[in-house]
């Protein structure tokens, strides 16, 4: 496995990879690996000849007053388990070599990056789009691989590649969870052992809605009041619990076909996500 942290040198190595005919998959990560980012990386293993994984702490995607400054990291562990998983290339740009002085180009989705997350996290989805399409221009991969735990991010980066006729395919993979239910995420590392313990009800709820839809509960309203009595002594602020169609995240009035479920909520200054999509016959 190599690491790379020039945009240039990266460009060429895959350039002569490709004009081998070789295929690419590449899954862009903000580092601090665990199960869940090396699941990507396995299905871009099995599914390319070669595997690019980025690993780059995008500052536009952070607003201000967020943890861009103490977000986790760990270059030499991320680096060993990308290596055991079979990665062949690590690229880490310096954020001055992909944004140098007087950047001013961004990608902005209209129409889902104002609801759920983005209604507390302003100018998110801009700096996720902008990074991730810079990304695929320099990797030019045939495929790449985003997780279901940031089931928007994945929705905005699949019409991103529509809307603007990218050539790499978007593909999701699903959610890895610890033993106890707990959707694995970088920011975990965050949280006491109590405030783990209770985010935990996260999951709890997010089961119980899927239960009450399997009994037969067709409307959203109900399903969100008992999944709030489940969360709302837990973390210290919900953020949003929503039940959309998880194709367009439009509400429904009654649930039919795709539904997303998702929750966000604060665990102290932690914001915590999860989510579960069901398909309502
Ligand atoms: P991040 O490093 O947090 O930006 O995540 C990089 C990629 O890993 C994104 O596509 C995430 O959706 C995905 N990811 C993060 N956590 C998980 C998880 N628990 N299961 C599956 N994919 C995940």
């Amino acid at each position: 496995m190599k690491t790379i942290t020039s945009i240039n040198a990266l460009r060429k190595e895959l350039d002569v990879l490709r004009s081998k005919k070789k295929c690419i998959g590449f899954v862009p990560t903000m580092g601090f690996f665990h199960e869940g980012h090396l699941s990507l990386m396995r299905r871009a293993r099995k599914e390319n000849d070669i595997v690019v994984v980025s690993l780059f702490v995008n500052p536009t995607q952070f607003a201000e007053g967020e943890d861009l400054d103490t977000y986790p990291r760990d270059m030499e562990r991320d680096a060993k388990m990308a290596d055991e998983v079979g990665v062949d290339y690590i690229f880490a740009p310096t954020s001055r070599a992909m944004y140098p002085d007087g950047y001013g180009t961004y990608v902005e989705n209209d129409t889902i990056s104002d609801l759920l997350c983005g209604v507390s996290r302003p100018g998110h989805f801009r700096g996720v789009a902008t990074v991730v399409a810079k990304l695929l221009n320099i990797v030019e991969a045939d495929r790449a691989y985003f997780g279901q735990k940031d089931y928007q991010q994945l929705c905005v980066l699949k019409l991103m590649a529509r809307d603007l006729n990218m050539r790499t395919k978007v593909f999701m993979c699903p959610i890895v969870r610890e033993k106890d239910g707990l959707a694995m995420s970088s920011r975990n590392v965050y949280l006491s052992e109590r405030e783990r313990m209770r985010a935990l009800n996260i999951h709890v709820a997010l089961k119980h809605a899927r239960t009450m839809i399997q009994d037969g509960e067709r409307r959203p309203r109900e399903i969100i009041a008992e999944m709030k009595e489940i969360i709302k002594t837990s973390v210290d602020k919900i953020d949003y619990i929503a039940l959309l169609s998880a194709d367009t995240l439009e509400s429904v009035t009654k649930l039919h076909g795709k539904i997303f479920i998702g929750v966000a909520a604060y665990m102290g200054g932690t914001r915590l996500i999860d989510n579960t999509i069901i398909t309502v016959k």
